[in-house]
């Protein structure tokens, strides 16, 4: 077996490990106390206004489960990344002490305070990218659980941005049907898949052609980056004929690393997985304001607990 396809296969199994881990917590309802949810007219108005639909004010975590879901999710990957088995382990400890507070963590990822988070980090000394990593995976159930239940009746097609509709992240990957040529991007932190145009930028909507151009591997793989020259963002695609429930999300992000490291070497820009906004000053102005809407702090109170 070469070197590649063995990567694949770890890849894969990390998928398919990750995925039972993941419904094991989703299938439990994890919050204490969850996010509210309003009536099914009233978050269709926010999809078609471009706001999303999460709102972490008052949010609980049940102590049992995000304690073991930690051990649960540093075991598996320690195990699927070894090498990175010192940085991981010095979060762990951190865990285990209680010099970290999950709850306090937990907090930060659920409400998106980036700058919170490299507080921690910085303050014990750890990794920022296995970090970010394990916030993003740490944040998971509990947002694919709230995802869930906010989209139970609500139709995705009314909303048009690039960013999720449910959290308000940057989209993690683009998948491109073969067959039926239909678009949809991926949320790494919720697993929300929504609609979305083909040959359109999801950062800035720039439509036009001559400023989208696509990075494909060297080698014969079904996946790419479309790039975009005017606000240098890029989204890396799959194409397949999968069915998008099929689609192993997770293993194709984490498989083409290698992809992002040859786009950035042509001076495109990869957004922190925690960033749910670009620094463009237009578009960042909108999102700082969307996002003010979605947390406790900047919020008018009709937006805050309903
Ligand atoms: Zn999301
Ligand atoms: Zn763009």
């Amino acid at each position: 077996m070469s070197q590649k396809e063995t990567a694949l296969n770890k890849l894969e199994a990390f998928d398919r490990d990750f995925s039972a881990l993941l419904k094991k917590y989703e299938s439990e309802n994890p919050f204490q106390r969850p996010p509210a949810i309003t009536e099914p007219e009233d978050l269709e108005q926010r999809l078609s206004e471009g706001r999303y639909l999460l709102r972490p004010c008052g949010v609980e975590f049940r102590s049992d489960m995000s304690g073991q879901y930690a051990l649960d999710l540093f075991e598996l990957l320690l195990e699927y990344m070894p090498e990175e088995g010192d940085g991981l382990q010095a979060i762990q400890e951190k865990f285990i002490s209680g010099e970290v507070d999950r709850f306090k963590l937990l907090e930060f990822i659920f409400s998106n305070q980036g700058p919170d988070i490299a507080r921690i980090v910085r303050q014990h000394g750890l990794s920022f990218d296995l970090m970010s990593m394990f916030a993003v995976y740490y944040g998971r159930p509990y947002r694919a659980h709230a995802a869930k239940r906010l989209l139970k009746d609500v139709d995705l097609k009314l909303w048009t941005a690039g960013y999720c509709p449910v959290c308000g992240h940057w989209p993690s990957l683009s998948h491109l049907h073969d067959k039926e040529g239909n678009r949809h991007l991926w949320c790494l932190h919720c697993g929300t898949i929504w609609p979305f145009k083909r040959l359109t930028c999801p950062f800035c909507l720039n439509e036009d052609y001559q400023k989208l151009d696509f990075v494909t591997p060297e080698t014969n793989e079904p996946y790419r980056a479309q790039v975009c020259s005017k606000c240098k963002r890029y989204v890396k695609e799959i194409r397949t004929n999968l069915p998008l429930d099929d689609v192993p999300f997770d293993a194709v992000f984490l498989g083409t690393i290698s992809l992002d490291a040859a786009v950035r070497q042509e001076g495109y820009i990869q957004e922190s997985p925690l960033n749910v906004r670009y620094e463009d000053p237009e578009g960042n102005e909108l999102l700082l304001y969307r996002q003010q809407r979605g947390t406790c702090s900047g919020g008018s109170p009709e937006d805050e607990i309903e």
